[in-house]
């Protein structure tokens, strides 16, 4: 069988321990053997980060924004632990800030559904995708502790000298206060990245906030939503059949539990930061969640939500035998190719990524499946595999489907 052409090149962010193994066995057995792989690679794992004062993370985030599709290994993020075992310069900051804050994007978080793993709300029979702004709020914001009586306010000083002031409290005991801030422009990125996140994947979008008690910071992000919406949007998703809403948060809350999934929610930084774990969890496995990174300009980059694995990665540096679920691995690499099938009117490498997720899910229905899934799925046909196990079950599937 001739293998399928590519005609753009996709980037390849290689990462670190358990995942970077995984990421090697992925591209020798289920890839390349179908696909005349093209990459651009960038080598992200953290000793090539330190050997290149991180530049390689920006590099890989530049050469993303000019292809326009990445797909990135999970990677280390440093903290003093790693210091010492990697012998580092600096402690490196996280490469996937470090690349969300190049391309401007937001992150798209959706569980994988097979048969056998059930989500603790058993009407969700569609994913929840959750899109969370990840930019100020408290995240960024400043905070005192009032010792004693004496009045807080805010001050904004113009450029001119003007002074606005805003009582906050006029403390009579001592007590808390924060400050906190978001940008219009990275509210609208935020907005954009959203609405073009619904078309493409023809999904509808929800948003929700408090506005009704927070009149103008809450409000802000409704208002902006709104307006691109009315704007740059609506045409399309009416001609989509697709449906923007906007709900109190209460309400989404509750609105999410009594649905079947099959939709985006869109979330303010700390809901979003709240709601993804208690999703996650809700769905059944870390180990099933993929991420997209969405720029308002469109550009893409596929990852898995979960990290390098590292207590596998020691074991299998021992020699041990490890079992690690690379299926939110392969759905990276799935959704990166379909997305360049798509850019570059490719029909059968979109056709060939299908294949491939198809691939991962019957092998877990059939039975086949990584301890992680095995522990949780109910049926008397479990098969726990291990790492390289899996992928020669699923390699066998996708052959048998080609
Ligand atoms: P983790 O790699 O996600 O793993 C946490 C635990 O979840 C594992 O020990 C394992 O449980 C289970 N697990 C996660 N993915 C699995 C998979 N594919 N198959 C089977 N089990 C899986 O998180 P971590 O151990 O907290 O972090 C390790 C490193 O990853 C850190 O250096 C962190 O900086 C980095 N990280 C990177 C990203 C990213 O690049 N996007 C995200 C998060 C963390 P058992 O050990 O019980 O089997
Ligand atoms: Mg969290």
């Amino acid at each position: 069988m001739a293998k399928i052409q590519m005609k753009t090149p996709l980037v390849e962010m290689d990462g670190d321990e358990m995942t970077r193994v995984i990421w090697q066995m992925i591209k020798d057995e289920l890839i390349c053997p179908f696909v005349d792989l093209k990459t651009e690679y960038y080598d992200l794992g953290l000793k090539h980060r330190n050997d290149t004062n991180d530049q390689v993370t920006i590099d890989s985030a530049e050469a993303t924004k000019k292809y326009g599709v990445a797909v990135k290994c999970a990677t280390i993020t440093p903290n003093a632990a790693r210091m010492d075992e990697y012998d580092l310069k600096e402690m490196w900051k996280s490469p996937n800030g470090t690349i969300r804050a190049i391309l401007d994007g937001t992150v798209f978080r959706a569980p994988i559904l097979v048969k056998g793993v059930e989500p603790y709300v058993k009407n969700w029979v569609k994913p929840i995708t959750i899109a969370r702004h990840a930019y100020g709020d408290v995240y960024k914001g400043s905070e005192m502790k009032i010792p004693g009586p004496g009045k807080v306010e805010l001050v904004y000083t113009a450029e001119d000298g003007t002074e606005t002031r805003e009582l906050v409290h006029n403390f009579k005991g001592s007590g808390i206060v924060q400050g906190m801030h978001n940008l219009t422009e990275s509210i609208e990125s935020f907005a954009r990245s959203c609405f073009n996140f619904a078309v493409d994947t023809k999904q509808d979008l929800w948003f929700a906030t408090k506005d009704t008690i927070s009149k103008k910071y809450d409000h802000t992000f409704k208002d902006i939503f709104q307006e691109i919406y009315d704007n740059e949007y609506k045409e399309t998703f009416e001609k989509l059949g697709l449906e923007y809403f906007y709900t109190l948060i209460d309400d989404a809350v509750a609105r999410v539990i009594r649905s079947n999934g099959g939709y985006i929610w869109a979330c303010k930084n700390y809901d979003g930061d709240v709601m993804s774990d208690m999703l996650a969890t809700a769905y059944g496995s870390l180990s099933m969640m993929t991420s997209v990174l969405v720029s308002p300009k469109g550009v893409y980059e596929y990852e898995a939500a979960h990290g390098t694995v590292q207590r596998h990665y020691y074991k299998h540096l021992k020699g041990e035998e490890t079992s690690t679920n690379s299926i939110a691995t392969i759905f990276a690499w799935t959704g990166a190719l379909r997305k360049r099938g798509e850019m570059d009117n490719l029909p059968e490498l979109m056709e060939f990524a299908d294949k491939l997720e198809k691939a991962c899910i019957s092998t877990v229905e059939s039975g086949k499946m990584t301890k992680d899934l095995a522990l949780i799925v109910k049926s008397d046909s479990v098969q726990a595999l291990n790492t390289q196990e899996f992928i020669g079950a699923v390699r066998e599937t996708l052959e048998a489907s080609l």
